[in-house]
């Protein structure tokens, strides 16, 4: 691997205007009630005189090392570039199937109604092919997210992440540590909002088998037109289901460890029962 970009994210700073939140639906055309990101806060937020108090915690896809999105994919349509470190979706390839939704803990996909293939973020790539940082990093007002190659040690998220040495979280679920590149300093309070990632056992099976015979199939003869009766298919069955556009909410703790390679630090967090997921 070349890069790895990632968000290190000071949730300090966050004062939950998610002037992010909007500015990503805006950005990537994200359809009403789904969202590639969000903002945890522990709750109740108490608004009163110079603004609201609480613990704010923004999150969006990880872009885990360790993605069990990807394991979950039976077409390979989601995969993990290791040049950029960025987990990517090939629309070319996704037949909608939603596998992949469950499988992450962050509850970080959804199946987008429009396009009928799952959807997150991808850390804006027509903004980086401009030179600019990612949607929600620009709006940001008080620069809680920075994003940038923590591989390479002029950028200023590894400088975040060096100065921060020693006192840097990430998230992770008991059960299922995905290695998530989504590094936090300063306050990280929301917790246990996490679950478990699951695969239906059926399509975990052909996970593996079936996705390389799938990519060169449609690499080879434009049996593109497969993909998409499959996704007419499924669409026909899972007529009226909505997607996901939230995490599913467990009873699970989190707990921050150190991911190898990084300056970072373990951090134990309880779980609140009042949790708050603040999506526009
Ligand atoms: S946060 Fe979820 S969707 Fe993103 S790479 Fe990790 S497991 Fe996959
Ligand atoms: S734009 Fe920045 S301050 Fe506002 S909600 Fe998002 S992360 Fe927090």
């Amino acid at each position: 691997m070349t890069q790895q970009f990632a968000m290190v994210i000071d949730s300090a700073r966050c004062i939950d205007c998610k002037a992010c939140v909007v500015s990503c639906k805006v950005a990537n055309n994200v359809p009403a009630g789904f969202s590639r990101n969000w903002i945890k806060a522990d709750g109740p937020v108490v608004k009163a005189g110079k603004g609201p108090f609480g613990h704010f915690q923004p999150g969006a896809c990880m872009h885990c090392e360790s993605p069990t999105c990807v394991e979950a994919c039976p077409t390979g349509a989601t995969w993990k570039d290791r040049e950029t470190g960025i987990v990517e979706i090939d629309p070319a390839l996704c037949i909608g199937c939603g596998n992949c939704i469950p499988a992450c803990p962050y509850g970080a996909r959804f199946r987008n109604p429009q396009k009928r293939i799952a959807d997150k973020c991808n850390y804006c790539p027509e903004r980086r092919a401009a030179g600019l940082p990612p949607a929600c990093v620009d709006t940001c007002p008080t620069k809680a997210r920075v994003f940038g190659d923590i591989l390479n040690p002029e950028t200023e998220a590894a400088r975040l992440l060096t100065r921060n040495s020693g006192h840097v979280t990430q998230l992770i679920h008991e059960k299922s540590n995905t290695a998530p590149h989504m590094y936090y300093v300063g306050g990280t309070a929301p917790a246990g909002w996490m679950h478990e990632a699951k695969a239906p056992a059926s399509m975990r099976a052909l996970t593996g088998v079936v996705a390389p015979g799938v990519k060169g199939l449609v690499a080879l003869s434009g049996l593109g037109v497969l993909v998409m009766l499959g996704r007419q298919l499924l669409d026909s069955r899972k007529s009226g289901d909505g997607g996901h556009d939230r995490p599913h909410a467990s009873g699970s703790n989190a707990s921050g460890s150190s991911a190898s390679g990084s300056n970072t630090s373990g951090t134990q967090h309880s779980a609140p029962a009042d949790t708050e997921d603040s999506r526009e």
